[in-house]
């Protein structure tokens, strides 16, 4: 927790959009700052890991020797959040990367499941339970969560299919709420990762 009291929330910064997840995330409320070792991810609150390209996130994950504390951290209540790239990177079974990751929610994702011709679009989500206007949602090359198991619940959707979903204290959507002024999903993140920290919060 900062001195100010608020979250510090590491934003995994190997490749990809982590500088607009840092700006998003300091509007949120929270102070955010880039991890690239693990020294960088002890001393956070919580993980953003961003979009890009989930092949080089992945390959990069092991030369930075990060992937095995991310999981230790996760496996230690660490709040994390993936988007796009991100949310291929924390599916369990992931159709179409060659290479490991990390494994933590039990859902199957396919990579750039939308096809050639609809590369990227934006779509209005119902809000659900994020309450008031819908959510303008922009899709990148973006995933599709084609199986959640149990204990995952749906966050958001779009056409009955899952873009966003939680598990434990775990997120993962598939779309880039980091390049919208829309700051619901980084509020919820820092609200996480804030309860997921009682004792500090208490200043113990
Ligand atoms: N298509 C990319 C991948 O498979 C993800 C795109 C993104 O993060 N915007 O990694």
């Amino acid at each position: 927790m900062s001195a100010a009291g608020e979250p510090i929330i590491g934003v995994l910064a190997l490749q990809g959009d982590f500088a607009e997840h840092a700006h998003s995330l300091a509007r949120a409320g929270a102070q955010p700052c880039e991890v690239r070792t693990a020294a960088q991810l002890a001393a956070v609150d919580g993980l953003i890991i961003p979009g890009g390209e989930s092949t080089t996130i992945a390959r990069l994950l092991l030369q930075y020797d990060l992937r095995e504390p991310i999981i230790a951290a996760a496996d230690n209540g660490l709040p994390i959040w993936g988007t796009c790239a991100g949310a291929i990177l924390l599916a369990a079974e992931i159709e179409w990367l060659d290479r490991p990751a990390l494994s933590l929610i039990p859902i199957t994702i396919e990579r750039n499941a939308y096809g050639r011709q609809i590369d990227s679009f934006e779509a209005e989500l119902e809000p659900g339970a994020l309450g008031g206007a819908p959510v303008h949602a922009v899709f990148i090359r973006a995933p599709r969560i084609r199986e959640v198991r149990d204990g995952v619940s749906v966050l958001l959707q779009l056409d009955d299919e899952p873009v966003a979903v939680e598990y434990r204290r775990l997120m993962a959507s598939t779309f880039h709420p980091e390049l919208t002024d829309d700051l619901r999903l980084h509020r919820r993140f820092v609200e996480r990762c804030r309860q997921a920290r009682p004792r500090d919060h208490a200043g113990n």
